[in-house]
């Protein structure tokens, strides 16, 4: 380990870290998840901030609902579907010989239109936010109108004196440069080596500017953010530092409520609600796991999953050392075909947002992600990219080796009551090819 990272690792954490090196799956409890009444009064964000952005993204309903006419019929509103996958619930248990007990669920933000990934939810958001401000500031909109007039010629050319930019392994790229340049801003997306082609080439079809880089996620950013502070007229979409991302996808929550009561799923001291995250930079799963607490309190318990090669939030929560420490400086190379997830270092700002209360982090093995897609493809027809499995083993991680934590939370008796959800982050936009090679892959 270098030597100055190594100075500033609490010793209590090396057994940890060697687990973490030698790339063995583990999960990691957090000891400073906090009560939700303790750790709200805290928080820099509250429930306000995430309601005052769903006011936001139902003002431009009107507008989603006429630019994107696959949201026509639920009126604008990007939202996904959660179902029931029984089947693969058995195919779980029997693959890992272990019980999870909670019915299993899959939110299918894999199926989110416009984009076809969780970043729809955030990135989209803070688009439309920098429009909105835009707009209002030049009195070209008022919060009163019907926002499909934004779908026009005379708003194209107003926005087009903006640019925006953003770096990104993949989707995040997806979500920015396809709103952005529907509302006719100039859009730069600096793109990661891990990106795949079939990105690239989506997002130049729609005139947006690819920028590549032949290394990882934290440098496409850095080079983003430069770039754009040279131009006063340019928004960087800060993916490692943004609040609005992580507003924008705490909205789910307020959402997931109401999806609740008509699939009849009851989350309550009796019913604990068990969801696991697929995790990055972030700012995705951090917004979601805010929202679920703000709405579900005590009784929803959040974990983060993230690849063997890139631990980066698992690393910097349990280090206490936030973005100042990276996968790299352990000995890992975050290499992993996860590429929603090759995140070698976290964002500081919602670690430390998250840190108390979130119940923890684990890993797993680009091996399992591919037989859990090859499993859930086979069992309920469902096609998701590799990262979105990422959630799909945390049953079992808990149920094996989470009795501590289940213990001290008085959750051994009430498992059985309770619901696992796991959070699917992306696919539905994969070509069939290479969908096919991801399904032929042997593992
Ligand atoms: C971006 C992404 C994530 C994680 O979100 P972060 O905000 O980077 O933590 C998970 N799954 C997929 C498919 C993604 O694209």
């Amino acid at each position: 380990m270098n030597i100055d990272i190594q100075s500033r690792v609490p010793s209590n954490m090396q057994t940890l870290i060697q687990t973490l090196t030698s790339r063995e799956e583990v999960i990691w409890f957090n000891p400073q998840l906090q009560a939700f009444s303790e750790a709200i009064t805290n928080s820099p964000l509250t429930l306000s901030d995430v309601q005052a952005a769903e006011a936001r993204l139902i003002r431009f309903a009107p507008f989603i609902a006429k630019a994107f006419p696959e949201t026509k019929s639920a009126k604008g509103m990007i939202e996904s579907p959660l179902k029931k996958i029984d089947k693969m619930r058995e195919n779980l248990e029997r693959r890992f010989h272990q019980e999870i007990f909670a019915s299993l669920w899959l939110k299918c933000d894999s199926h989110l239109p416009i984009s076809g990934s969780i970043k729809a939810r955030g990135g989209i958001y803070e688009v439309l936010k920098i429009a909105e401000e835009l707009a209002l500031m030049e009195h070209r909109l008022s919060l009163e109108d019907d926002y499909s007039i934004l779908d026009s010629e005379e708003f194209r050319s107003f926005f087009s004196q903006y640019s925006i930019a953003v770096g990104s392994t993949g989707n995040l790229g997806l979500s920015i440069g396809i709103i952005s340049a529907k509302l006719g801003f100039n859009v730069t997306v600096h793109m990661s080596a891990d990106a795949k082609q079939w990105k690239k080439d989506l997002l130049r079809r729609k005139h947006v500017k690819v920028v590549e880089y032949d290394s990882d996620y934290s440098k496409a950013v850095a080079e983003g953010r430069r770039q754009a502070k040279a131009n006063p007229s340019c928004y960087f979409i800060d993916d490692e530092n943004s609040r609005d991302l992580f507003l924008g996808y705490a909205v789910a929550a307020l959402r997931l409520k109401k999806q609740f009561a008509e699939a009849g799923i009851i989350v309550d001291e009796n019913h604990p609600l068990f969801v696991y995250l697929p995790c990055g930079v972030g700012g995705g799963p951090g917004g979601i796991a805010f929202g679920l607490k703000l709405v579900f309190q005590d009784d929803v318990h959040c974990i983060f999953a993230e690849p063997t090669h890139s631990p980066c939030m698992l690393l910097g929560l349990a280090t206490g050392l936030h973005d100042s420490i990276a996968v790299e400086d352990i000995g890992l190379d975050n290499k992993t075909a996860a590429d929603g997830l090759a995140v070698g270092r976290p964002s500081g700002f919602v670690g430390k947002v998250i840190q108390p209360f979130l119940s923890g982090c684990y890993t797993v093995s680009d091996e399992h992600l591919f037989q859990l897609l090859k499993g859930l493809a086979e069992t309920e027809k469902i096609y998701l990219e590799p990262s979105a499995l990422a959630g799909m083993i945390g049953p079992i991680m808990l149920c094996k080796q989470g009795n501590a934590y289940l213990r001290t939370h008085h959750l051994e008796d009430k498992l059985i009551k309770g619901t696992h959800i796991v959070w699917a982050t992306g696919g539905s936009m994969v070509p069939k090819e290479e969908m096919e090679q991801y399904l032929n892959r042997r593992v």
